[in-house]
């Protein structure tokens, strides 16, 4: 048999417009600009992975993020494909903290992998597909904003609510109250980007109580190198406290169970890379950490790819995979999320099931053709 060698590879930038400004206490996104990464093998089949650049909140930036994966491109062309862990390790070292880099070459080996041996991506986490539904995020805004966002989510038929809060105390109390009218009986989310100190967050979730608001999560209250901080509303509230800023790698994972600094951990593949974020879940799983399944601001092809872990690890108790519903422009193919927000992945054939568009004009940089 033929060894299967990647015998192109390739990147460029990718952009969406959204259909409004997503924000959040850490900043805002006007646009999807991301960085598409490809690799084909001899036979011509193709496996993609995508950059989520989310320059606000990790500091990295697209142009560093595209040469690093035109450098990538040029490492794995005329590489087997077996060689995809040294691969891998490789661009981590190269790398650095360029983490959502490291994401899209891990994403695009796996996609062909999996491609090539005709079997869908959730495969290579476990033996069936669980059925996901997404929450849906309201973001930052005024009160009628939340209200006429809680009510279009309600609308759509999607049955938990993710608001973006942190900013303004008073104001986001305003919000979750009306938000939580809407959601009756369904669970609310809060995420605080970092936004409150403990003292903050613990009068927060009191003033809710006092409203009879009991959220299903609070997420990353604190800044995300406040550890006492997190630990603090941790043991002082009532609440489900999830970290998601202050895990950015296994060391940190590690460091919350023995701390016990949260009860859950949002998992994205944009912090870690893919492979270690498989490990962080696997790692929180054993230590009875529940798990929020996750993205940056990323299209269908990233966020289906993160549905794939948790559909096939299962054991995901929060799934916050919206990002498409951002979108206003359709630059992939393959769907397999609904209106409502049902992640179904029996029906991907291989791969993660969904591709780009391919448009004329687009040319992808770095590509080494062997
Ligand atoms: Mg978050």
């Amino acid at each position: 048999m033929k060894p299967l060698v990647i015998r192109k590879a390739g990147a460029r930038i990718w952009r969406a417009k959204l259909s409004a400004p997503f924000s959040t206490a850490k900043g805002r996104h006007d646009l999807l600009e991301n960085v598409l990464f490809f690799v084909e093998l001899s036979g011509g089949i193709r496996g993609f992975g995508e950059a989520a650049v989310a320059t606000h909140i990790t500091g990295e930036t697209v142009p560093e993020t595209l040469k690093n994966l035109k450098e990538a491109a040029r490492q794995a062309a005329g590489r087997s494909l077996p060689e995809f862990p040294e691969i891998a390790e490789q661009c981590k070292e190269k790398f650095g903290k360029n983490k959502c880099a490291l994401a899209a070459v891990e994403m695009a080996l796996l996609d062909v992998l999996t491609r090539h041996k005709k079997m869908p991506l959730w495969r290579a986490f476990g033996t069936r597909p669980r059925t996901l539904r997404t929450d849906m995020t309201v973001v930052l805004g005024d009160v009628t904003d939340a209200e006429t966002a809680a009510r279009a989510i309600l609308r759509r038929g999607i049955r938990s609510f993710k608001v973006k809060i942190g900013r303004n105390f008073g104001l986001d109390l305003k919000r979750v109250a009306v938000i939580a009218k809407i959601a009756g009986k369904c669970p609310v989310y809060l995420d605080a980007n970092q936004g409150f100190t403990a003292v903050q967050t613990l009068k927060f979730l009191k003033e809710l109580a006092r409203l009879k608001i009991r959220p299903a999560v609070i997420e990353q209250p604190v800044s995300k190198g406040d550890w006492e901080g997190l630990a603090k509303v941790t043991r002082e509230s009532k609440a489900l406290v999830c970290a998601d800023e202050s895990v950015a790698s296994i060391e940190d994972a590690k460091r919350l169970i023995k701390e016990k600094a949260a009860g859950a951990i949002n998992i994205k593949f944009m912090k870690t890379g893919v492979l270690k974020a498989y490990e962080i879940a696997c790692l929180a799983k054993r230590h009875g950490i529940k798990l929020m399944i996750g993205t940056m601001m990323e299209t269908p092809l990233a966020v289906t790819a993160a549905a794939h872990l948790a559909a096939g690890l299962g054991g995901f108790d929060f799934v916050d995979l919206d990002a498409p519903f951002f979108m206003a422009e359709k630059i992939t193919r393959g769907n397999f999320v609904t209106r409502s927000g049902v992640y179904d992945l029996h029906k991907v054939r291989a791969g993660i099931g969904v591709v780009p568009h391919s448009r004329p004009g687009l040319e992808w940089e770095g590509e080494e053709v062997l």
